[in-house]
């Protein structure tokens, strides 16, 4: 007999308010669904110009080198550390999470010289710091760090970076993963030299091109190699000759629907506009961390650096993570993060990124705890809540 072909798909709706992915908006879903073309055919490649022209906009940059890497977030990584990077160069990379800890990964198996800072999780790097490091280490020709930890919900202050980085001949490579579109990211203003991002965060775009600007003096870092880039797929040198105006040359044939949906997904996050944006986000993470805060759940992030896309709190007293996180997804359909590594089992990881940052996400989720930790409580969580979002004038609101 052969055997059954399992034909329905069984993916169903869920909300997902974890580490990413996000929920994805209607427009973008219907942009997946759109007639292939060739990609090479001229009306991709206008698409190809008008997702760039979109990417400067939402990095708050005029790089011309910005285009979207085919593969997720970590591709973007990679990009960025394989062709900035020369066997022997030394690095020095920040570590307050998981992230920082990957381009190390990267940064050692590149041959590159690591110099390595931590500062425990949960927190964030003064640049007085990473200035200090630098003094003693004139050799080091770049900088890396994380803007938004999705680890541990901790926001890294960006603004003097660059600075820093200029008195000597060093580049500044920014993670903005999870921070593009979602809290305020200048990479012109900031000085970044490289900054790369993912589809799946705030840009509630599906997981799989992972948006990327680099500077002209990155351009000329490039330029001036002495190695060849030791990947052939992430080589910039190629991939622009196929995202520039002009020249349009064959390397790799371009996710194209995936293109479709990030031209989509940035329509939307420039129609809302990036401050208001930016301005939803603050408000709908204020009011779900009071709400947990009224179910026993802690802040975990510094006060004053927590993100807002991530809220990381502990769990209350006495409860346990996998049977809650498995209810509410089971019996609620919602998504929530649990914490990795040393934080598994103690902390969550509560996204509320781009499309699922709304009042009612807040308040679903609130209700679903509200049931599951407080049965007795009355609603204690989302009373909170929307105590909260009292505070906030009404028109201010998005539901
Ligand atoms: C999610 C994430 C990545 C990796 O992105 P993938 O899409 O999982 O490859 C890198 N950095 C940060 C800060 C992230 O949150």
């Amino acid at each position: 007999m052969t055997p059954e072909i399992p034909s329905p798909l069984r993916a169903r709706r869920r909300l997902l308010l974890g580490p990413g992915p996000s929920n994805v908006h209607p427009r973008v879903y219907e942009a997946l669904g759109r007639p292939l073309m060739g990609h090479l055919d001229p009306l991709f490649l206008e698409i190809m110009d008008e997702v760039q022209s979109m990417l400067r906009r939402v990095f708050r940059t005029a790089n011309r080198l910005t285009f979207a890497v085919s593969g997720t977030g970590s591709a973007g990584m990679e990009a960025a550390l394989v062709n900035l990077l020369e066997p022997a160069d030394e690095v020095l990379i920040c570590v307050n999470g998981v992230f920082g800890g990957r381009m190390c990964d990267i940064v050692e198996r590149l041959g590159a010289r690591l110099h390595r800072i931590d500062r425990p999780w949960g927190e964030v790097f003064d640049p007085q710091e990473i200035g200090d490091v630098l003094g003693a280490h004139p050799g080091i020709r770049l900088v890396g760090i994380v803007h938004a930890e999705t680890s541990t919900g901790a926001r890294q202050p960006l603004a003097e970076l660059g600075a820093l980085c200029r008195e000597g001949d060093r580049l500044l490579v920014v993670d903005a993963v999870t921070s593009l579109s979602g809290i305020e990211l200048e990479v012109d203003g900031w000085g970044i030299d490289a900054c790369y991002s993912g589809t799946q965060k705030c840009l509630s775009c599906p997981p799989g091109l992972a948006p990327i600007t680099f500077s002209e003096r990155a351009a000329e870092r490039m330029a001036g190699r002495k190695s060849r880039v030791p990947s052939w797929y992430l080589d910039v040198s190629m991939l622009r000759d196929y995202w520039a105006e002009g020249r349009r040359t064959y390397h790799h044939t371009a996710p194209i629907s995936m293109n479709y949906a990030l031209h989509q997904a940035l329509a939307v996050v420039l129609e809302e506009g990036l401050e208001a944006r930016h301005a939803r986000h603050a408000r709908n993470s204020a009011a779900l961390v009071a709400g947990l805060a009224a179910l026993g759940c802690r802040p975990f992030a510094r006060e004053g650096h927590r993100l807002p896309m991530l809220n990381s709190v502990y769990l209350p007293e006495g409860v346990d993570d996998a049977d809650i996180r498995r209810r509410l997804l089971d019996d609620y359909d919602i998504e929530i993060g649990g914490g990795l590594g040393e934080l598994a089992g103690r902390i969550w990881r509560i996204g509320l990124m781009g499309e699922g940052c709304r009042r009612s996400s807040v308040l679903r989720l609130l209700d679903a705890l509200d049931e599951l930790i407080a049965p007795t409580a009355g609603g204690r969580g989302r009373s909170a809540a929307e105590a909260a979002y009292g505070e906030i004038a009404p028109e201010a609101i998005l539901t």
